[in-house]
């Protein structure tokens, strides 16, 4: 926790959970992209923190946006991006949302099959598309599934459609995971990248960028390599498979750029056991849950380092859940959490690595529990 956290939650007198970003981590963690990968243009991932302190900052400093959703690309401009700054990085878009970023100036589009090309073609015609294509997604501790991208064999008849169309067939994207904590996982996709620029150019169309996506992780329980060792493993790969002949690259970084400036600042309400027997686990209840924030819980794929004033006493495994009346608002039960045998009702945890991923999953007021409140210092 930064001292700028600190002092914010020692002033704080409001009740409720809540999350404090400290805006100077993010400084920090942009200026080590950018080092990292001298290169390569940074289309800040909006959905990881869409705040518009976040959003001015980044744009200040020269961040260009990956949006997902009409609404994202006018936070994007209103934060001060011009559109050329701004790639609608969705596979899955209305065709009247593409006109409506093709209106705003927006000229970069992701598309991942033949129909999504036909819609790009009429609603924004003469635009760039590039062709995300699968990727496993082994290494990553928040896996993305089979729903964006087509297998890479596809990717030259996809971008030949654009091509024909009259859009510029402009490159090839790919995500290897969200919190990829292998630092090679992008190798694979690559060498697919470089297979599908070698049959574009067979077929006549030069292509000339690589999308590398994001996946850079955050440090949550266990350690995770620096930005710098993803650069030169990306840099290496990118030798490996085009030689000299280099292609234009970006990435997209989400939680790599927000999630270690955030910390969230939560309750017990209570602790308790389900019966007397001495092997029955200690339930430890949080005025947070899945549904004030912490979704990514789901499954116990994010675990969350958890700091509390009693730090340093006996840890006893405790089921950690929320406060809402679901039962699936439960965070870690399979996997107990260990917590000091102290802790009370009443006192405040301090939860980390929360700056991604957590304010707009509690944008619905689930339970009468209202959203996650936030502040950008
Ligand atoms: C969510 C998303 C990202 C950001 O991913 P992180 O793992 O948080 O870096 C990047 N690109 C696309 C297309 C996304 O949907």
């Amino acid at each position: 926790m930064t001292e700028r956290i600190r002092e914010f939650l020692r002033n704080r007198r409001e009740d409720g959970p809540c999350l404090v970003v400290d805006l100077d981590v993010v400084r920090d963690n942009y200026l080590a992209f950018t080092k990292s990968l001298p290169d390569t243009r940074v289309f800040y991932a909006v959905k990881a923190n869409p705040s518009p302190e976040v959003l001015s900052l980044l744009a200040g400093l020269g961040s260009c946006f990956d949006t997902a959703s009409v609404a994202e690309i006018e936070m994007g401009l209103a934060a001060g991006a011009t559109p050329d700054r701004i790639s609608f990085g969705n596979t899955i878009k209305k065709e009247r949302d593409i006109a409506r970023a093709y209106g705003m100036g927006v000229r970069l589009y992701a598309v991942d099959c033949l129909a999504e090309v036909e819609k790009v073609a009429r609603a924004a015609p003469g635009t760039k598309v590039f062709c995300r294509i699968l990727c496993d997604g082994v290494g990553a501790e928040w896996p993305l599934s089979r729903k964006f991208g087509c297998a890479p064999e596809m990717a030259a008849d996809v971008l030949e459609h654009a091509h024909r169309l009259g859009l510029e067939a402009y490159g090839v994207s790919f995500h290897v995971g969200s919190q990829q904590r292998n630092t090679g996982a992008w190798d694979q996709a690559l060498a697919s990248a470089a297979a599908i620029f070698r049959e574009c150019a067979e077929r006549g169309i030069t292509l000339s960028m690589v999308n590398l996506g994001g996946g850079f992780p955050t440090k949550y329980l266990r350690d995770v390599p620096a930005v710098e060792a993803y650069g030169a493993s990306i840099f290496q790969a990118l030798r490996r498979h085009f030689g000299n002949a280099l292609p234009e690259t970006i990435i997209e970084p989400g939680r790599g750029m927000v999630g270690n400036a955030g910390i969230i600042e939560a309750e017990v309400v209570l602790v308790s056991r389900k019966s007397d027997a001495p092997d029955e686990v200690r339930w430890v209840y949080l005025d947070i849950g899945k549904f004030g924030g912490l979704a990514e819980t789901m499954d116990e794929a994010i675990r969350y380092p958890i700091r509390t004033p009693r730090d340093g006493d006996i840890l006893v495994p405790s089921v950690l859940a929320g406060p809402t009346c679901d039962s699936a608002d439960v965070m870690y039960e399979k996997e107990p959490y260990l917590l000091p045998v102290s802790l009370e009702i009443g006192d405040k945890v301090l939860i980390e690595g929360t700056g991604a991923y957590t304010t707009t999953y509690s944008a619905v007021a689930f339970n009468g529990f209202p959203p996650l409140k936030a502040y950008h210092i």
